[in-house]
């Protein structure tokens, strides 16, 4: 596997086949290896990216503290067959005098966009330069984050890039709790109270989920008429913010 942290180094890196990139921000789980496995079925090269991206991140959110295991997920990508780690560094990314948004509207104003204003100017943004520097032939997402995978698929369109976006099933524990990077801020009573959001969303009816949910700090759980339509919330649990949804329609990205 090889190790890119410069966009020079990426832009020379000779192109075997069709490209898949998988954009990451890291501390990988099976989520994550999920989306390596499918893009090494389907391409020739994978490119994962983990870069944790500031643009996406709120003032008060936990960028600082957002968790990080270079070695190790060095490793599992090593171990899942992934040809290229790409590891940018944010000054490069982003240089002074950087002032050049992509901004899909009106599917980024509901649900989180509502509640993380600016954070899917940050993910459409981050995720553009990415297919601009890899240029892949697909990329992967995880239905896990459906508006994101709505907005990723909206721009492409919008944009007329030529990539194909696969957007792959939510993993879960096995106790239903979709797999985060986010769940190693739970502490094991607060893992026991998330388990109400899976639970909720099991429901697919958003009056039921709302009255499994009551005693938990909500943001949202509301029908989203993404392709799938999804049933989605967003619960805080102490100081740990989790997201998930379940498909109503569509069976195979459950
Ligand atoms: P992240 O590192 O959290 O930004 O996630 C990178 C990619 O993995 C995104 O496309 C996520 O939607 C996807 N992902 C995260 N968690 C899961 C999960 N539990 N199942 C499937 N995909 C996931």
């Amino acid at each position: 596997m090889r190790i890119v942290r410069t966009i020079a180094g990426m832009r020379m890196l000779s192109r075997i086949g069709p490209v898949g990139l998988v954009p990451t921000m890291g501390v990988f789980h099976e989520g994550h290896l999920s989306l390596f496995r499918a893009a090494r079925a389907e391409c020739d090269t994978v490119v994962v990216s983990l870069f944790v991206n500031p643009a996406q991140f709120g003032e008060d959110e936990d960028l600082a503290h957002y968790p990080r295991d270079e070695e190790r997920d060095l490793q599992l990508a090593r171990d899942a067959g992934v040809d290229v780690l790409f590891l940018p560094a944010a000054d490069e990314l982003y240089p002074a005098g950087f002032q050049t948004w992509v901004d899909v509207e009106e599917l980024s104003k509901p649900l989180e966009g509502e509640h993380r204003p600016g954070h899917f100017r940050g993910v459409a943004t981050i995720c553009l330069k990415l297919f601009n520097i890899v240029r892949p032939e697909r990329a992967y997402f995880g239905q896990k984050d459906a508006q994101q995978a709505a907005v990723i698929t909206r721009m492409v369109r919008d944009l007329d890039l030529e990539i194909d976006i696969r957007v792959l099933p939510t993993i879960r524990d096995t106790d239903g709790l979709a797999l985060s990077s986010r769940n190693t801020y739970l502490t094991p009573d607060e893992r026991k109270r998330a388990l109400a959001l899976p639970r909720a969303l099991a429901t697919k009816d958003p009056v039921r989920a709302r009255a499994l949910l009551n005693g938990l700090d909500v943001d949202y759980v509301e029908v989203a008429p993404f392709d799938p339509p999804v049933l989605a919330a967003a619960v805080r649990i102490g100081r740990t913010r989790l997201i998930d949804n379940v498909p109503l329609s569509g069976g195979d990205h459950e």
